[in-house]
């Protein structure tokens, strides 16, 4: 299985999936040109994709699916929820490329069996997806209020884990956000911190994860040193030596990962 991070952050979300020989894109957050232009440079042409998932109908993970989707005749994946809700975003899509999908019940694409969980987070119907292959499974959970029992089980066992660290309590507290977006980030519906994000880890660890992305990094309540320090003490705290960690880049791609 294959993964690359192409963009992950508040200003626009995409990733690249691919195993057996199924080619994906979870979340279209950006202008599609933008998009197609950081495939090209993982050699990875638009037309040979099986189609978008996509996790919540926030812009910074629609804006360019319908472009896309009209573009390469791609079918895309929702909940309900998200597909009426980012309809004035996204606009027309070919009939046959609405793809209904609902939180725990799981589908093929290919080879790739998609596992949806649903996720706390101030949108319509947001979820996460797990991908398993060939034995090996990712778990992608971003823009996640709080790390909840029933993501925890979707999530355990993963050999990557793709994982929100949205922002450090501290800055977000004294940073220059209004009162009212300051309360929405850190509900149980807004964004997981570094220190939560740590957390899951930790817990995580127990069911055999080893390896993760720390993804959605804020811009202004967040640098990619704390993101990685707060992890990386969290694990510390609790005796772990031997999880790999890496931080998502927010405006390029992160890396080209094989599990
Ligand atoms: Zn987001
Ligand atoms: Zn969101």
């Amino acid at each position: 299985m294959r993964f690359i991070p192409l963009f992950s952050g508040s200003s626009g979300n995409s990733s690249y999936i691919e195993a057996g020989g199924t080619r994906l894109l979870v979340d279209a957050g950006l202008a599609g040109r933008m998009i197609t232009d950081a495939l090209d440079e993982v050699d990875v042409r638009a037309e040979t994709l099986s189609g978008i998932l996509v996790t919540h109908d926030h812009i910074d993970h629609t804006k360019g699916v319908g472009v896309l989707s009209r573009k390469y005749d791609l079918p895309v994946y929702a909940t309900a929820g998200t597909f009426r809700a980012m309809a004035p975003i996204v606009r027309e899509l070919a009939f046959p490329n609405v793809r209904l999908i609902r939180p725990g019940e799981d589908f093929y694409i290919g080879q790739i069996n998609v596992i949806p969980f649903a996720t706390p987070h101030d949108a319509a119907e947001p979820c996460g997806f797990c991908f398993v292959e060939g034995g090996k499974k990712l778990c992608y959970m971003t823009d996640i209020g709080c790390f909840r029992e029933s993501m925890f089980d979707a999530a355990a066992g993963s050999d990557l884990m793709f994982i929100e660290s949205n922002h450090d309590i501290e800055m977000l507290k004294h940073g220059p956000y209004p009162y009212p977006l300051k309360q929405r980030i850190l509900s149980e519906h807004g964004h997981l911190s570094n220190a939560k994000c740590g957390e899951a880890l930790v817990r995580l660890y127990e069911t055999g994860v080893r390896f993760a992305v720390l993804a959605h990094l804020s811009r202004e309540n967040n640098t990619e040193e704390l993101a990685f320090s707060t992890v990386l003490s969290a694990l510390e705290e609790a005796g772990i030596d031997d999880m790999q960690l890496v931080v998502a880049k927010r405006d390029r791609t992160t890396a080209i990962f094989e599990i």
